[in-house]
């Protein structure tokens, strides 16, 4: 799997605004935040997709939802409430491709979220 982005944030390489950091996930805010609270929490371990989950990861899986709960009460988000998005592949609106937990918050946010201009089959 080639390296992405969040590769280069893991190892300090370029910045970030860090919020959470433990030895198997990093929290950060996503540099284009999409609601006044955005963050996302990643596995330090490389997973392209979610696809790409094996069983062995999934003590490392669930424990994003943790730190995302951690970090929301941190942020003073976590008794209104937010929401947890984790995008898989082009359909899904991937755009890197290392597993990430996007964390929205801080205003009510509608259902469904969107829907995206995709382009039409040939
Ligand atoms: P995806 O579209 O793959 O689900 O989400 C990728 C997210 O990563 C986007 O919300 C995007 O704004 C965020 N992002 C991309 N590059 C960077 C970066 O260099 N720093 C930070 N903090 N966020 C990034």
């Amino acid at each position: 799997m080639s390296e992405t982005i969040f590769t280069k944030i893991i190892n300090k390489e370029i910045p970030a605004d860090i919020l959470y950091e433990d030895e198997q996930s990093l929290a950060f805010k996503d540099i284009n935040p999409q609601a006044p609270v955005h963050f996302l929490v990643i596995p330090k371990k490389a997973i392209a997709t979610i696809n790409d989950i094996t069983p062995d990861d999934r003590e490392v899986v669930g424990h994003l939802s943790v730190v995302a709960a951690k970090v929301a009460q941190k942020l003073g988000i976590a008794d209104e409430g937010y929401r947890t998005v984790m995008n898989c592949n082009e359909f899904g609106g991937q755009t890197v491709y290392h597993i990430h937990l996007h964390v929205l918050g801080g205003k009510p946010l509608g259902w469904p979220p969107y829907t995206a201009k995709m382009k039409e089959p040939e």
